[in-house]
């Protein structure tokens, strides 16, 4: 059956990032390198052996460079499993190997060298000796590598070039969704991830409409069928009618002119109708997202993931390099703040390739955030500095991400004050009255909110990992999602609770996480007395208008009445139901 004949089938997904789009797949399925083959002439035998022995040369170069960046980074120790890599590239039983191999087949070297290092790996498999497995392990790494530069080739920029293109993809990494540029690709759809989950979150900040959660979806395409996707209501069509794009069309066209009206009124400021004044902050992952923000009519940055500087390359950002970034954000902000977040690398969020890439059963529940800065203390110093640099600036605030209790607070805030002193004793300048936050999204944080607020100068309260650790629910688990409930109880009693505390310090409180700019939760939070909100920037408007059509007394009585009921349903039903009230004039 031709494609235009095919009948159109709908699939029902997670909504991930708003927007409808209408295009052609792109099928991104990562797969293993692929290495051509075809015969080379004997006249090119010399060309094709230099070339072997270029990409040796050129391999080599990169691993040392690695290594080098690795052991100023976290040591010697850790530095040296890449001799073992280096031995690889030594190794003349391989490369003789591959000669020879090349040599009697006359294929491409890549392809010899490919042909050789596998019985290579395979050879080491089956050897009954947990040292000489892991050497199959080194060959494997080193041999991608130096395939890559054979062939010229790096997957992980593929992504970067596709253009008016939806992109389909069994799962979306941050880095890979870092490398993606908003008007070349139009959409996305992954058969994996969650609303929460941090590919997602910027493809929402980069307003690319995606449908997350349809499992086995990248089976049901090809490359090339046409969809339609809802990222509104999570809805893809493959091979979409006349009358669904008709349809499409006109929601469109109905969310945009909403858009406009909001928009138009984005710069006003973030005020009840009874005269409460909240900070409208919005979230950012680099100097490139300032402008867009004010411009939707942001008070300033409220959460700046400075991993996001990570996650494009196998080298950390130098701390001068962090420290051109970070003032670029706070020159760019003027005299409005900016919350800089400490490195929160681990969970989802991993480099492409570094040795803090560490395989963990549960990376949520592991070697992430403030545990991988306190034991990697000159990377995480680097960062202090950069930021404590860079305050000089404009108004800069820091936080620390994955705080679990007093601890590791005090234990952050000692390498601060090391790293103030490396400051002084260079003669550079940086403000002494930088203010540091603490971030509250793991339970153990929030039942010591009192301790920790005595500690700090304000909590920012990341709700996408303080939902996950309070239900238990992986924030990027598709098949549990539906339990992933921001309305239960133990949810809003926990920011209660963090409020209460927090205030009685006199400390502020602001919620970073992705309910600050779900529409319906917006009145809850104000009527729980959160100070701040910070929300994706293109939520910047939507929220604002939530907050200017409220009064604060009648959300607060609202919160009363939520934090009564035990059902998240109920919860969230009364809440929507308040919105709609409130929120007539913009419903259809
Ligand atoms: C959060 O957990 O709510 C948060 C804002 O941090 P991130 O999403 O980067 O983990
Ligand atoms: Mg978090």
């Amino acid at each position: 059956m031709s494609v235009e004949n095919r009948p159109e089938k709908k699939y029902q997904g997670i909504p991930a990032s708003g927007g409808v789009a209408h295009g052609q797949v792109y099928l991104f399925v990562p797969r293993e390198l692929e290495v051509p083959q075809y015969e080379v002439d004997a006249a090119e035998r010399d060309a094709e052996v230099s070339r072997f022995e270029q990409a040796l040369l050129e391999t080599r170069k990169q691993v040392m460079e690695v290594q080098r960046e690795v052991s100023t980074r976290l040591g010697e120790e850790e530095a040296s499993i890449f001799d073992a890599h280096l031995l690889v590239l030594e190794d003349t039983a391989l490369i003789d190997e591959t000669i020879r191999e090349f040599d009697s087949s006359h294929r491409n070297i890549a392809w010899c060298f490919h042909t050789v290092a596998n019985r290579y790996i395979e050879a080491f498999k089956r050897i009954d000796d947990e040292y000489l497995k892991e050497r199959a392990s080194d060959i494997r790494d080193v041999s991608k590598r130096l395939l890559q530069n054979l062939l010229q080739a790096s997957q992980s920029n593929i992504l970067g070039m596709v253009k008016e293109r939806i992109i389909v993809a069994p799962d979306i990494s941050p880095s890979d969704c870092a490398s993606l540029e908003k008007g070349k690709v139009l959409g996305l759809v992954a058969n994996t991830g969650s609303k929460t989950s941090h590919a997602v979150i910027m493809a929402r900040s980069i307003q690319i409409p995606a449908v997350v959660g349809i499992r086995d979806f990248t089976d049901q395409v090809d490359n090339g069928d046409w969809l339609l996707i809802d990222g509104y209501d999570g809805v893809v069509v493959v091979n979409p009618s006349e009358e669904t794009l008709f349809k499409y069309g006109k929601v469109q066209e109905e969310k945009r002119a909403l858009e406009k009206k909001i928009l138009e009124r984005s710069q006003e400021s973030a005020t009840t109708l009874d005269g409460h004044q909240i900070s409208l902050m919005a979230n950012i992952e680099g100097a490139a997202d300032v402008d867009r923000i004010f411009s939707f009519g942001a008070d300033g940055v409220g959460l700046f993931r400075t991993e996001y500087l990570f996650l494009h390359s196998d080298r950390y950002p130098s701390e001068n390099y962090q420290y051109e970034e970070y003032r670029k954000v706070a020159e760019a902000a003027g005299d409005r703040p900016v919350i800089i977040r400490t490195l929160d690398l681990g969970g989802d969020k991993f480099p492409e390739s570094s040795a803090l890439n560490t395989q963990e059963a549960n990376p949520f529940l592991g070697f992430r955030a403030i545990r991988l800065c306190l034991e990697n203390t000159s990377l995480f110093k680097d960062q202090l500095r950069a930021i404590l640099r860079a305050s000089v600036h404009g108004n800069i605030k820091m936080m620390y991400p994955m705080i679990s209790g007093l601890d590791e607070l005090t234990r952050a805030n000692e390498l601060l004050e090391e790293a103030r002193e490396d400051l002084r004793a260079r003669g550079e300048p940086f403000r002494e009255d930088l203010k540091v936050g603490s971030m509250i999204e793991i339970p153990s944080a929030a039942m010591t909110a009192d301790i920790l607020a005595r500690n700090c100068d304000f909590f920012s309260i990341g709700t996408n990992d303080l939902i996950q650790y309070l239900l238990a629910v992986d924030r990027v688990n598709d098949r549990i999602s539906h339990l992933y409930e921001p309305t239960h109880p133990a949810v809003l009693r926990t920011i209660a609770h963090v409020v209460e505390k927090a205030h009685a310090e006199g400390i502020k409180v602001s919620v970073c996480g992705e309910i600050a700019s779900d529409p319906v939760i917006v009145p809850i939070l104000l009527g729980l007395n959160v100070d701040e909100l910070s929300v994706v920037g293109s939520g910047v408007p939507m929220v604002k208008y939530i907050i200017r059509q409220v009064n604060i007394e009648e959300c607060r009585t609202l919160a009363r009445e939520l934090l009564d009921i035990s059902d998240p349903k109920e919860i969230f039903a009364k809440a929507e139901a308040f919105h709609r009230d409130r929120l007539s004039v913009l419903l259809p």
